[in-house]
Formats: structure tokens, sequence, C-alpha cells
């Protein structure tokens, strides 16, 4: 029997997110364990640039802290109308207390009379893995391509999905069941190529 490979913590508290990325990993036999099983784990404050840097914080502070491997997600909306906003601040697009309604309502007052041909958007996803160290081993980033509706459609999924639209199944990630999401979606993407690296990593680690 090869040995076991080491237990992987995922660093964030988002649940709906948590719940996508454990079951893309369920497959590969890897045991992950949510930063919200750990006491006394302090939030990691997300201020950087870009998706690499912030996935990359939250990889590496997470790791330090509990002596584990961690993996770190950062992810949002560039929508091309609004120069690629809100971007790393999709969590927070509509200020202080947000929620996926609130940031969904600012969306929509942003792009009011903004034609359907100009309503084009990306999902990105860049993925982090640290060692137990803090040093950053492996970092995938990924896109999916679709458009914002001028309506809420579905309610599958989370954030932003009711309003994004992959055009090829004239659905938006709202209707589109989560198996479909789990094919298409740009953690799908970042998370496919990321997976026989984190495998290939953690069983050197092992051995
Ligand atoms: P993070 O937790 O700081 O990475 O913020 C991610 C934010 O980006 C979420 O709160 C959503 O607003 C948005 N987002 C990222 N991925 C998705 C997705 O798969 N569906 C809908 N919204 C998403």
């Amino acid at each position: 029997m090869p040995d076991p490979l080491p237990i992987v913590v995922l660093a964030s508290r988002n649940v709906k997110k948590s719940g996508e990325i454990r079951d893309l990993l369920a497959p590969y036999h890897i045991d992950l364990k949510s930063v919200a099983e750990f006491e006394n784990v302090p939030d990691v404050i997300e201020d950087g640039d870009t998706f690499a840097a912030n996935a990359a914080k939250k990889a590496t502070q997470t790791a330090r802290h509990l002596g584990m491997w961690a993996i770190g997600e950062d992810s949002g909306l560039r929508v091309d109308a609004l120069k690629g906003a809100p971007g790393v601040y999709s969590a927070r697009y509509s200020g202080e207390g947000a929620t996926d309604d609130s940031n969904n309502l600012k969306l929509m007052a942003e792009l009011n009379g903004v034609p359907t041909n100009k309503r084009g958007a990306g999902y990105v996803c860049h993925v982090a893995v640290s060692d137990p160290e803090g040093n950053v081993r492996l970092s995938v980033e990924a896109t999916c391509r679709g458009r914002i509706t001028t309506e809420a459609r579905g309610t599958n999924g989370f954030g932003y999905d009711p309003y994004f639209e992959i055009p090829e199944y004239h659905r938006t990630f709202g209707e589109l069941s989560p198996l479909v999401k789990q094919q298409l979606s740009h953690r799908a993407r970042a998370f496919e190529r990321l997976i026989p690296q984190l495998v290939a990593v953690l069983s050197r680690a092992t051995g």
C-alpha cells in the first residue's frame, strides 16, 4: 500500500464555493479539510491587486498557520464593458456588507443600456497550493467566457450565476445543472489543470 497523501486544507469559508471544490477533488482521494474545521485561524485579508496574489496569500498564510498543505482559491467576474470590473472586488462589489443580491443589483445598474453584443464577461479562477512551510508550489488560472443577461434566470450556483449566460447553451449557470457547471466553469478548468500536478507534488511529499 502506498503512503496516504498529506491532508490538504482549503483556505475558504465560502460554503458554496468550497462545495464545488470538494466535488471537483472527490474522485482523487485527496483528504480535503476546510479551514472552518480548525479553531482560531485568522481570516486572510484579500488586499492583492490580482487573483494570483490573493490566492497565494490565502494558501501561504493558512499553510504556515496550521503547518499543513493548503489550497487558496480566488475568483471573480471580469466584465468587458466595465473594463474588467468587478474583478478582484467581486465579493464586495456593492460595498460594506455586500450580498449576492446587492452585488447583482449594482451589476445591473452599471450595465443598464449596454446591448447584448457588448455584455461579454469572463469568470476567472486562480488556485495556488502552498506547502506547510508557506512556499507556493503550484499556481494555475483559468477563465470561462460568457455573457451578462438583463434578468436573473435560475437559482442554481451562487454569486453572479443567475446573470452569467453560457451563449452556446442559451442558459445561465443559475439554470444549468451543477453537473454541467462542474464541467464548464472557470473553477472546473483551473482544477482540471491543477489536479495532476497536485497529486504529483503531494505524492513526492509522502516519499
Ligand atoms: P472570493 O471568495 O474572494 O474569491 O470571491 C469570489 C466572488 O466572485 C464571489 O463572492 C462571487 O461574487 C464571485 N464568483 C466567483 N466564482 C463564482 C461562481 O462560480 N459563480 C458566481 N459568482 C462567482
